[in-house]
């Protein structure tokens, strides 16, 4: 018998159902209008909107990707493109957090409403490198105290 190789592949993005989280929220009248709440927050920063944002809505969570991308800092990017590609269903998420030219480069890039990500590039070696290392938690820029923001999966400490 045949295995399905195929099938053991872990993919890098998570299929997010709208339809099921808007039933959980209104069981949750309170977690509901903090929702609201939310993407009202959102609105109001209309041109801080990034297009992955959409992508978000549009239910494809590549958070996994960018924690896979950061585990790869240091590393050939030739290979971890590789890789990274095999486990997508389009390569076009890597680019948002992988800079290809020198000006784009910025130390974070802002994913969803409140999740940030460090900014990556590849060096004159071929390897994936951040854009700068020395940009933390403490650095993200914390626009509002409702909201549990986090860099690279951390929490951003709330000061
Ligand atoms: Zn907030």
């Amino acid at each position: 018998m045949k295995i399905h190789r195929a099938g053991k592949i872990k993919m890098l993005y998570r299929k997010v159902n709208t339809t099921t989280w808007g039933q959980v929220q209104n069981h949750f009248g309170g977690e509901y209008r903090w929702e609201r709440h939310k993407k009202q927050a959102v609105d109001e920063e209309l041109p801080m909107r990034e297009g992955m944002h959409g992508k978000l809505e549009r239910g494809r969570d590549y958070t996994p990707l960018y924690k896979f991308l950061l585990s790869k800092v240091g590393q050939r990017w030739d290979d971890v493109y590789k890789e990274a590609v095999s486990r997508l269903d389009t390569p076009e998420p890597i680019f948002y957090m992988v800079k290809r030219h020198r000006k784009d480069w910025t130390s974070y890039v802002r994913y969803g409403e409140s999740s940030y990500f460090s900014g990556l590039c590849i060096d004159d070696d071929g390897l994936l490198q951040k854009i700068n290392p020395e940009f933390t938690a403490e650095d993200v820029p914390v626009h509002c105290r409702c909201c549990t923001h986090t860099f690279n999966g951390e929490v951003v400490p709330v000061t």
